[in-house]
Parts: structure tokens; sequence; C-alpha cells
């Protein structure tokens, strides 16, 4: 199928691209790396009379240091994620996440802010920036707000957005020296979305880990954290029979959700399977 037909405009400027997305209203759509939304366009699953490109502009792009954080611009592409000596330095969850996204030809395109947009329960970012306590930084008709990553995925593929607002960049706490850290994902092949992955962060300290954040995804409507799981872990000498507890307490707690190829059971299985190995990782 091809798409239906649209107006296409590029503004060079955050405010002319919220002015125009303010003046077409519900019949405009943004469009980043594009690797999400030509697809979606060409099966019409998606159908707006003007398109908006923002991938020129300039306030939504780079990597920097801002205070004690990691500023990552929308426009930022997985590549550059993958590839940046700030990234593996102050959030090294993220380069261990970043090859595991689609292939490179994909990662060259697709932007860190368009997947956290999408809401993809199945996508690597939206996992991490809630594991990584993530801010995001909106901007909109009245000016900027922000917003946790806890409380910014609200639904299959549906976020606090506002269709009048734009995601402009994320803050991110940069990791201390006693972070330790854990990322992966089962899939059938490597770049196919994940059958169930998770994204773990802690404090390690001896054999006690504490503040930790473990987050699934693809096994929910949305990423989900193991609270209890890690409430259990956190702040206790790890051993063995704690992480049977946290194990069980992860499968207890998250309702997972099959897919087409995956039953809950499988899921719910897997989620066992993976805080089990990310715990014995962070530990050893
Ligand atoms: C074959 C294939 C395999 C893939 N595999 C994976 C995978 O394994 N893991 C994974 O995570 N992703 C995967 N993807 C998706 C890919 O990572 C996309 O790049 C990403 O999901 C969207 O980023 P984008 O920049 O391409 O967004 P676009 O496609 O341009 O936009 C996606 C949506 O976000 C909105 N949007 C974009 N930017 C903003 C913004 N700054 N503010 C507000 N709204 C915005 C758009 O309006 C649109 O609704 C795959 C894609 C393909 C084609």
């Amino acid at each position: 199928m091809k798409a239906a037909a649209f107006d296409y405009v590029k503004p060079r400027a955050l405010n002319e691209a919220l002015s125009l997305l303010a003046q077409a209203g519900e019949d405009g759509q943004l469009i980043a790396g594009g690797q999400t939304l030509l697809a979606t366009l060409n099966m019409r699953l998606s159908e707006p009379r003007v398109l908006i490109d923002i991938s020129g502009i300039t306030e939504l792009k780079g990597i920097s240091i801002a205070g004690n954080c990691l500023r990552i611009g929308a426009l930022v592409t997985h590549t550059e994620i993958e590839d940046s000596e700030l990234i593996a330095k102050h959030a090294p969850l993220l380069k261990a996440a970043a090859p595991h996204i689609a292939h490179r030809a994909i990662r060259n395109l697709g932007t860190w802010g368009g997947s956290l947009a999408y809401g993809d329960p199945a996508a690597e970012w939206p996992a991490c920036s809630l594991t990584l306590r993530a801010t995001m930084i909106i901007h909109g008709p009245a000016g900027e707000r922000r917003i946790a990553a806890n409380d910014f995925f609200i639904d299959l593929y549906t976020t606090s957005l506002e269709p009048d607002e734009i995601l402009v960049a994320t803050e991110i706490p940069i990791a201390s020296k006693q972070e330790v850290f854990y990322f992966h994902e089962l899939a059938r092949r490597h770049g196919d979305y994940a059958v169930a992955g998770l994204g773990a962060v802690a404090q390690k300290q001896g054999d006690v880990l504490s503040n930790c954040a473990f987050t699934f995804f693809s096994v929910g409507a949305t990423p989900v954290m193991a609270q209890t799981a890690q409430d259990l872990v956190n702040g206790k000498k790890l051993n063995d029979q704690l992480i049977a507890q946290a194990v069980a307490a992860a499968r207890s707690e998250i309702d997972a959700i099959a897919d087409i190829t995956n039953s809950a059971e499988t899921k719910q299985h897997l989620i066992g399977v993976l805080l089990e190995r990310g715990l014995k990782h962070m530990i050893a």
C-alpha cells in the first residue's frame, strides 16, 4: 500500500514547529526518523493531512552534560547513543541496550525521542528511561513542562504527550561510581523485538544492592517496574535465597500479556529468568 496524500513542511526552529502543530490540530503529525511512522503511513494506520518534519531542528539535537544530568536531545539517533563516549561513561545501560534495537540501518535514522513518544511497550528506550529515572522535557503552547518517565508511559502506545506538544529532550542522572547495570533481552533473532527484556541498575556495595530499578519490557501494555522485587533486594545481602524470593515476587507482581507468538505464561517465566541472571550479573 502507499500512504494517503499529505502536505509536508520542514520547520527549522522549535517555535515554528509548535505553531505549525497548533495550526494543523488533529490533522498534523510530527515525523522524526520516520522508522515507525513511514510504515504506519504506508499501511494507512495513520493519515495526517500535514506531516511536520522536525529532523532539521537544532534545539532537539545533541548529547550534553547539564549539571549532574546527561541531556539527550529528542533527535539523537540510536546509533549516536551506541557510539557516544558521554553515554558510555555516564549512562552505560543505554550503550548496552542500543545494539538490540533493530539493525544498524534503522538505528542510523530512528531517534531517541521518536521511540519514547511512540511508547511501544516492546521498545528498549522507554524501559531504559524508566530504569534510569529519566525526566522528559516537553514543549507546548504553554511553554516547557517536565515529567518523570514513571508518569510518562500511560498505556499501550499512549504517553502523556498532548497532540500539540513536542518532546524536546530527556535528562538522566549521571551514573555514580557504585552503579552496576544489566541489560538483556530474549528475542527469536538478533534485531527482532524482544519476547521479554530487562533493563536494571543498582548501587553496589560488597554483596548488597540498593536503589534498585528493574524494568521489564515486552511483557505488558507499558514498560513495567518490579517494585516489590526491588524493595525485597534493596539494602540486603544478596544470596541465592533472596534471588529466589525476588524472582518469585517479580513473577507474581507483573501481569504479563501474551503477544501473537508468545503466551503470558512464557513471558511470566522469562521475567524470572531475566531477573535471576541480572541479579547474579550485578553482584558478580
Ligand atoms: C524493521 C524495524 C525494526 C525495528 N525494531 C525495533 C526494535 O527492536 N526496538 C525498538 O525500540 N524499535 C525498533 N524499531 C523502531 C525504531 O526504533 C524507530 O526508530 C523508533 O521507534 C521511532 O523513532 P523515529 O525517530 O523513527 O520516529 P518516527 O517514526 O518519525 O515517529 C514515531 C512517532 O513519534 C512521534 N514523534 C517523533 N518524534 C517526536 C517528538 N520529538 N515529540 C513528539 N512526538 C514525536 C511521531 O509523530 C510518530 O507518532 C524498528 C523499526 C523497524 C522499521
